[in-house]
């Protein structure tokens, strides 16, 4: 992408609506736009990181065996009223009327919408487990939107809703959903903790949030340090063995982790004194077992091996992309911008062309970004008639893992520079060298 032809709408001067580093960044950086209170549009720069973070997600989900399909953001009023939550969900709920005066709402979740779509077409425990997914817009109306997409009203979520003849299954498919968390928070570059949590509206007695630390976050946690140190499962984990799950479940679930709402005093001060971390944290993802809470009320009904119909177990399971979007900044920067993991950046490099006019300094630039989008990498080319000074505020603003600097000086030596954006350090290189050491 040629700079000069993009869509990257860079603020000068520092926003001052934005009270956490991670909103100030994002406006600076031209990701987002705010429309009205909580919402957001996401221009070209934040859309890419929201999308690359969906695909992580989709990845995993996939991996372990959930299928993904596409529920409409518009609900119909009837359906909450089947399970009770129409009035108790209270004003979180933005409720829409159509021209015929019929109530609507926009999903602010889907247990509802899962569990219709599944008693429409399942009805034996041969179709079992069953684990459906989708990454879509939710609103919710916040009292108070803020911090930019961290708490916004309009937001991305992916959220999967498991099936199963009984608990066993279930807790089966729970700890599915446990270790596909774990792989994909690393993945995205973080350290999430499950920790023990409420299960609010969504009801239920199995829950856990996942959990980023950050001073900025909004949850109150403690933990014990140990829980750090487990190993991540593998790609090669097999989700069909209910047993090897199980111990990844009990492995991460012995140290002590909890939120303040689950808190537990006097368990946390048997946690040696050094390993005791009380901390603030950001809420990336939770999942939830609730049994029958919905097909009960709702008649999502399977037959058993013994011919007899039950109400089917099931569980729900979020993340939130486009607030992972500002957890992952705040994890990431420095005082001069946004510094991305490379597996979620933008952009994999930024090339700066110090001379834009001056032939030589064109030409090198033109070779390098042919040659390295020819390799697949994501180059963003300022090719602007700018400053280099502004130039190099514009790349560290942005982010991009790596940077090639092509200026006339080092390029009458045959030479690019290339800047690890991370650590600042920067290293004189051949045209072909640069190509060959980012590819
Ligand atoms: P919170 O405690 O922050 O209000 P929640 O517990 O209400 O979140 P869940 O119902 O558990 O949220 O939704 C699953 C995920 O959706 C959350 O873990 C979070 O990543 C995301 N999410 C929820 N509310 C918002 C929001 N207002 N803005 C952005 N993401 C959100
Ligand atoms: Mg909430
Ligand atoms: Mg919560
Ligand atoms: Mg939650």
């Amino acid at each position: 992408m040629r700079l000069s032809r993009y869509f990257l709408p860079i603020l000068r001067e520092p926003p001052r609506e934005a009270e956490i580093v991670s909103h100030r960044l994002m406006l600076r950086a031209g990701m987002i736009r705010q429309e009205a209170a909580g919402i957001y549009a996401w221009l070209p720069m934040g859309l890419r990181v929201l999308n690359k973070i969906s695909a992580i997600v989709r990845e995993e989900q996939n991996r372990a065996g959930a299928i993904e399909l596409l529920m409409p953001t518009i609900q119909s009023a009837d359906l909450w009223r089947e399970s009770g939550r129409y009035e108790a969900y209270g004003k979180e709920m933005l409720r829409i009327e159509d021209r015929h005066e019929r109530e609507m709402l926009f999903g602010p979740t889907n247990e509802e919408m899962i569990t219709e779509i599944f008693r429409g077409s399942v009805r034996s425990y041969r179709d079992l487990p069953l684990n459906l997914y989708h990454i879509q817009w939710k609103f919710r109306d916040e009292v108070r939107p803020r911090f930019g997409v961290m708490r916004s009203r309009e937001f991305l979520m992916k959220d999967a809703y498991s099936f199963d003849i009984d608990k066993e299954g279930a807790v089966h498919s729970y700890n599915r959903m446990f270790a596909a968390y774990l792989r994909t928070f690393q993945r995205l570059g973080l350290t999430a903790i499950p920790m023990r949590a409420d299960t609010g509206p969504i009801g239920g007695d199995l829950s856990h949030e996942f959990i980023i630390l950050a001073s900025t976050g909004e949850s109150e946690v403690y933990c014990d340090k140990a829980i750090l140190d487990l190993p991540v499962p593998g790609a090669d984990t097999n989700f069909d063995d209910a047993a090897g799950l199980q111990s990844i479940f009990d492995a991460y679930t012995t140290p002590y982790a909890a939120t303040s709402e689950m808190h537990d005093a006097a368990a946390f001060a048997q946690v040696p004194a050094e390993r005791q971390v009380s901390a603030r944290g950001i809420e990336v993802g939770h999942i939830f077992y609730f049994g029958t809470k919905y097909s009960d009320p709702m008649g999502a009904k399977v037959t058993g091996p013994d011919g007899q119909e039950r109400p089917v177990h099931m569980g729900s399971y979020g993340i939130g992309p486009s607030r992972l979007v500002a957890a992952l900044i705040e994890a990431f920067h420095d005082e001069n911008g946004i510094v991305w993991p490379d597996s979620i950046a933008p952009f994999n490099v930024a090339l700066l062309n110090l001379k834009v006019g001056d032939s030589a300094t064109d030409a090198a630039c033109d070779t390098l970004y042919c040659a390295l989008g020819a390799r697949g990498l994501d180059v963003l080319y300022d090719d602007r008639d700018d400053r280099p000074g502004a130039k190099f505020a514009a790349a560290d603003l942005i982010g991009a893992p790596w940077q090639v600097i092509v200026g006339p000086k080092s390029l009458s030596d045959g030479k690019v520079e290339l800047k690890r954006r991370a650590t600042g350090e920067r290293t004189l290189v051949s045209i072909e060298d640069a190509v060959a050491r980012l590819t």
